[in-house]
């Protein structure tokens, strides 16, 4: 049956070495992943892993000169990168043991969980949801697809993000609290993994502020750089 209205299309990644695109279905997002940033964000000692989502159409693509451009978001002075180790999603499924969670991998990819950490604060100190801090327009800029068939284990692979080429983030993969099959195995107990899926799993330590015209460049070993230019707001300041 046709639709009322055009229906939205889907977004896809592009993928290393193929002319085909990753669907994205759903992005998930594991809250407080490591250690030092946990210690940074206030938090003490190791919790259950937690998640929130951001929608779909958050993705932002590089262009053709290989850089995401962000608009600089609306209503906040406070806009933080976090540089994460994106998971995507191959196969779907529930209850999935970490014993079996690679095989429902498809690939990986380098992505940044920006943030409006005046906003998230703000919700946090009054118990309300993060989404206008987490969730907004072009909130999760995202680089290449890597296929895991073509990559070694990630889980020692290193983590590392520039603004400007000073070095802001840099730890590795192998200090994550959960690591990649635990939080498959944790978050498919909560949601029934669909195909398209991507996991945003969590970022290290040296989170911070970044300005209009800020370049910064997301690296982790094995995986396409993310380069990201943030542009100007597209609405007046507040
Ligand atoms: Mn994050």
């Amino acid at each position: 049956m046709p639709y009322v209205i055009e229906p939205p299309a889907r977004v896809g990644v592009p993928v290393l070495g193929s002319k085909q695109q990753f669907p994205v279905h759903r992005i998930y997002c594991v809250g407080r992943n490591f250690e030092e940033h946990a210690k940074e964000m206030g938090a003490l000692g190791r919790e259950a892993p937690f998640f929130f989502m951001k929608p779909a159409d958050a993705v932002l693509l590089p262009g053709p000169d290989g850089v995401a451009l962000m608009p600089y978001p609306s209503l906040t002075h406070n806009l933080h990168h976090e540089v994460e180790l994106v998971v995507a999603i191959g196969t779907g499924g529930s209850h999935i043991a970490a014993a079996d969670a690679h095989k429902h991998i498809y690939g990986y990819a380098v992505g940044l969980d920006m943030t409006r950490r005046d906003l998230q604060n703000e919700m946090k100190k009054q118990g309300r949801p993060w989404c206008i801090g987490k969730g907004f327009d072009h909130s999760a800029p995202l680089g290449t697809i890597t296929p895991a068939s073509l990559l070694p284990n990630m889980e020692q692979a290193d983590i590392a993000l520039d603004v400007n080429g000073q070095l802001r983030q840099s730890s590795s993969l192998f200090k994550l609290i959960w690591n990649i099959a635990e939080t498959i195995a944790q978050l498919s107990a909560a949601w029934t993994l669909q195909p398209g899926d991507l996991i945003f799993t969590g970022t290290p330590e040296g989170v911070g502020a970044v300005l209009p015209g800020d370049v910064l460049e997301g690296r982790i070993s094995g995986l396409q750089t993310l380069r990201v230019r943030i542009g100007q707001t597209p609405l007046s300041r507040p």
